[in-house]
């Protein structure tokens, strides 16, 4: 995680919405943190920092609060920003992967020529709930011939297994939770 001090900030700036979108769930709201000009610096430096460090070549964001978190991160950093989209959002050649939800199936797409063999790309996000969406990423990413570098989440919901779930397919690489 990150140090005390930008922890204390992040933290003062996500909102708990109880019940939304429906009752029993918590819903972590990051707009405040958006608005504020120096958390969302530091939060975009702090993930930046993490790109360096893995030597990642390219960010995914996934849609959508993912895509405001990563685009940032991707100019700091010096590295192509890639989008994971919901299925039939993307006008190109797409690879595509389902996963599963509480009830049924979802799924996301990346443009088949999106990233290149010897690409590590690092997956960011603002929530880390089941982990069924980054789960199903690495996978696309891999698919694409790519090496997954990590995946960098500002919020892991730690009551639930989305670590645990996500291990297989991490194989190995980080998952830092801000
Ligand atoms: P999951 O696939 O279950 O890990 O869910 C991750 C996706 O759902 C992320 O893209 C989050 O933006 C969103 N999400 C899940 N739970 C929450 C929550 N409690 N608050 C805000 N967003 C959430």
């Amino acid at each position: 995680g990150a140090d005390q001090e930008l922890r204390t900030l992040l933290l003062s700036r996500i909102h708990d919405v109880p019940d939304y979108p429906k009752p029993g769930v918590t819903f972590k709201d990051i707009t405040p943190l958006l608005a504020d000009a120096t958390a969302f610096a530091a939060l975009t430096d702090a993930f930046a920092g993490l790109c360096r460090e893995y030597g990642a070549t390219k960010v995914v964001g996934l849609e959508a609060r993912g895509f405001i978190l990563a685009a940032p991160v991707a100019v700091r950093a010096g590295v192509g920003f890639v989008p994971v989209r919901k299925a039939g959002k993307l006008p190109g050649a797409t690879l595509g992967q389902a996963y599963a939800l509480e009830y049924g199936t979802a799924e996301i797409e990346l443009h088949a020529d999106a990233l290149v063999p010897g690409d590590r790309v690092l997956v960011i996000d603002d929530v880390l709930a089941t982990g069924g969406t980054a789960e199903a990423s690495l996978k696309l990413i891999r698919r694409a011939g790519a090496e997954v570098a990590g995946v960098a989440v500002l919020m892991e919901l730690g009551f639930l297994p989305g670590r645990e779930r996500l291990a297989g397919e991490l194989a190995g690489a980080p998952l830092e939770a801000l």
